[in-house]
């Protein structure tokens, strides 16, 4: 039993049920909710997961509480601060010896924690790190909590901040392993949880066109943002192998209709490898197919970050040359919402599976 992958009432049920069943007879059921709601803040508000510190709670409960349930799942490893940006990379160790990376950005006004949902991905973008070593398994949803909550508790000791932001952009492809990714969203998002706006909290797939209409059903209501990474169909699908199962009319369809569901602008993310999907036709055809849709979006380029000799079809992966990216900006930005987003830190291994890849090598 993990304390960070129970919501309220799962935390309520089990104390109800195990722990607290005498102090639950003598109050009529009413101090349990009291109980759950102050080891909730101890560890979503005061960020201590120690339950031998929750100085409200008698020793005796605080002693069962700590035999019963597990309040930590990852051990920090490293952590790497970056020289050239404000940003931290985080390397968690999880319980089966598994690297989970996880990244800090700071901006004026706004810290934002990018979170992995799976150890490896079998996505198998060609770009990618994480992917080079294919899924290894999910992530619990207490180990993708754990992630924001132990980066929150380094931020709050160290600044006395909060994290205001939350991506689901790190290792693995967040709609493959849905439920616990709902699991965490709720409790990233819940006012007894983190407390963090919907509105600020962003997930990102490659398509997985089931699962984006879930979202819908579900009523998950964060902002969607989908990796294109090409306008054409055959050489989105050699970028993204999986993009052979959804093709790409079928998600943007789906993007659209999110938005139409939400009225939350929907994001397109778009890698730029040089001579691959950076020419002035790739621009234009973005914008047609683009255009076909009723939403509003905002497309983020993100310049190629280096993680090794990587070929594509003969050609090695590499950033684009500065005119080439603010040309294929400016044509996009005619039409359409345009923000280009250097990978933060690349001195910190910052592309998603770097970091774990290095230490696996070591
Ligand atoms: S970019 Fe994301 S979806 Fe693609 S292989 Fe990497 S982790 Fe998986």
């Amino acid at each position: 039993m993990f304390l960070k992958g129970l919501n309220i009432s799962e935390l309520d049920r089990f104390l109800t049920q195990d722990i607290l069943r005498q102090e639950s007879s003598k109050s009529n059921g009413k101090k349990i909710s009291y109980r759950t709601k102050q080891i909730l803040k101890w560890v979503y508000s005061k960020f201590q997961d120690d339950p031998n510190l929750f100085s409200d709670i008698s020793k005796e409960i605080r002693k069962q509480i700590a035999q019963k349930i597990n309040f930590r799942s990852l051990e920090l490893l490293e952590y790497k601060i970056s020289q050239v940006s404000d940003s931290i990379k985080f390397a968690f160790r999880t319980m089966d010896k598994e690297i989970v990376e996880s990244v800090l950005m700071k901006h004026p006004g706004r810290y934002t924690v990018c979170v992995s949902t799976q150890v490896g991905c079998n996505v198998g973008c060609i770009f990618c790190a994480s992917g080079m070593f294919g899924l290894k398994r999910n992530l619990g949803s207490h180990e993708i909590v754990e992630q924001l909550f132990l980066i929150q508790k380094f931020v709050f000791e160290r600044e006395n901040k909060r994290i205001s932001n939350v991506v689901f952009m790190g290792m693995g492809e967040p709609l493959v392993n849905y439920n616990n990714v709902l699991k965490a969203i709720e409790i990233f998002t819940s006012d007894w949880g983190f407390n963090i706006s919907k509105r600020n909290v962003t997930l990102s797939t490659s398509g997985i066109l089931p699962r984006m209409y879930d979202l819908i059903k579900d009523n998950v209501r964060v902002k969607l943002a989908l990796s294109l990474h090409s306008p054409f169909q055959k050489e989105r699908e050699k970028l993204i192998p999986i993009a052979k199962r959804y093709h790409i009319d079928e998600v943007l369809k789906a993007l659209e209709n999110y938005y139409l569901n939400t009225k939350r602008r929907v994001t397109i993310e778009y890698i730029l490898l040089r001579k691959i999907n950076d020419s002035v036709s790739h621009a234009k055809e973005l914008v047609r197919i683009l255009k076909r849709y009723n939403m509003r979006v905002l497309i983020n380029l993100i310049p190629y970050n280096n993680i090794g000799n990587v070929y594509f079809e003969g050609i090695l992966l590499e950033e684009p040359e500065i005119s080439r990216i603010r040309e294929f900006y400016s044509i996009l930005k005619e039409h359409f919402e345009v923000s280009i987003r250097w990978s933060l830190g690349r001195d910190i291994d910052g592309a998603c599976g770097q970091l774990r890849r290095k230490i696996i090598s070591n």
